[in-house]
């Protein structure tokens, strides 16, 4: 993980970023973290982060809370950055991942569908058993679990909006109070992310393959989604040096020109490998090296530099929340909207 983070510093440093800058959009990523037991997400994908080691010592037998059952969940207890333990209303938790993850200014159905995974994954999470050691179903760290502001951040983060949003919000989590989508009667791996190019990813290709989580049109475009399309234009040799680090076998002694092979794209449209001075590199690698901010790129070469443009933000898996936008805009309900994201799962 360091050499990730190192190489992708690295990335950043020597090539030079273009149109990067700070999202109005989801302020996380929104990226949980791989399904139980996959063993896909050790790629190194910034959003497949290995989860911390389940806590040890006496508390670690205390008994699960039985958070898969269908009866209404009405509390959950929340693992905060500062290491306490509290116990929310789930309205209340909710409110505090959607300030979190989705911009406040979204379609109330836009915002209720993300209210619906929200809870959904925090139920999956908490039968995970991950923080059970410390007495909590879930923690407020997005590469865990998922994201969470107390009331003060969500004060800072919208100053004098902070009535409108704050109703907004909680209005969205009451709205849908009680509400899980589940898949053969447990509570699904809602994963989901900022922005899709055309198409969402399925699981399978970069995490292991989950029923619900196949690849589904999504509307989004550059005039709906800010950013949607980003550069990163890098030195030759600079190229070549973030490559050779993560592959010191490649050969780039040829000429430049020639230094992209094949790319192959899945079902999605993005890209699963290429081929660069003639090594073969995945797609959520090569994002991870040079900070790209999706795997739906196109690469190309011209007078001694390589240039990126990747459309959309984030692993692809699961609800678009940009896609939900468009969708909420266009008419479309919360429970439509999940059902398109996760075809096959029940709103219960
Ligand atoms: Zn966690």
């Amino acid at each position: 993980m360091k050499k990730t983070l190192f190489l992708a510093y690295l990335a950043l440093l020597i090539c030079f970023l273009l149109p990067f800058v700070p999202l109005p959009g989801p302020e996380a990523e929104a990226i949980p973290p791989p399904p139980e037991g996959s063993t896909a997400g050790t790629e190194a994908a910034p959003e497949a982060k290995t989860s911390p080691e389940p806590e040890e010592g006496p508390a670690a037998e205390a008994e699960a809370r039985p958070l898969t059952a269908s009866a209404p969940v009405e509390t959950i207890r929340l693992l905060t950055a500062d290491g306490t333990v509290l116990e929310l209303e789930m309205p209340d938790y909710i409110t505090g991942v959607l300030a979190a993850e989705m911009p406040a200014s979204f379609e109330p159905e836009a915002l209720k569908a993300q209210a619906v995974a929200a809870a959904s994954y925090a139920l999956y999470c908490a039968a995970g058993n991950k923080h059970a050691g410390v007495g909590a179903d879930v923690c407020a760290d997005f590469s865990c679990c998922q994201a969470w502001q107390d009331e003060q951040a969500r004060r800072d983060k919208w100053g004098g909006d902070f009535e409108q949003y704050e109703r907004k919000l909680r209005a969205a989590a009451e709205a849908t109070a009680g509400q899980v989508l589940r898949y053969q009667g447990q509570p699904a791996f809602t994963a989901f992310h900022a922005s899709s190019a055309g198409a969402t990813e399925a699981s399978g290709e970069i995490w292991n393959p989950v029923p619900y989580l196949v690849s589904v049109d999504s509307p989004e475009t550059a005039g709906d989604v800010p950013n949607y399309v980003s550069t990163l234009d890098c030195a030759a040799l600079d190229f070549r040096d973030v490559l050779l680090s993560a592959r010191p076998e490649a050969d780039f002694s040829g000429d430049e020109s020639g230094w992209i092979g094949e790319i192959v794209r899945d079902g999605s449209g993005r890209v699963k490998t290429a081929r660069l001075g003639g090594a073969d590199f995945s797609g959520t690698e090569l994002r991870s090296l040079f900070s790209l901010r999706s795997t739906a790129f196109e690469l190309s070469y011209s007078e001694g530099r390589f240039l990126f443009t990747v459309t959309g933000s984030g692993h692809g898996v699961g609800m678009s929340q940009y896609g939900a936008q468009v969708l909420a805009k266009n008419g479309a309900g919360y429970a439509e909207i999940l059902a398109h994201y996760y075809p096959g799962t029940e709103l219960s």
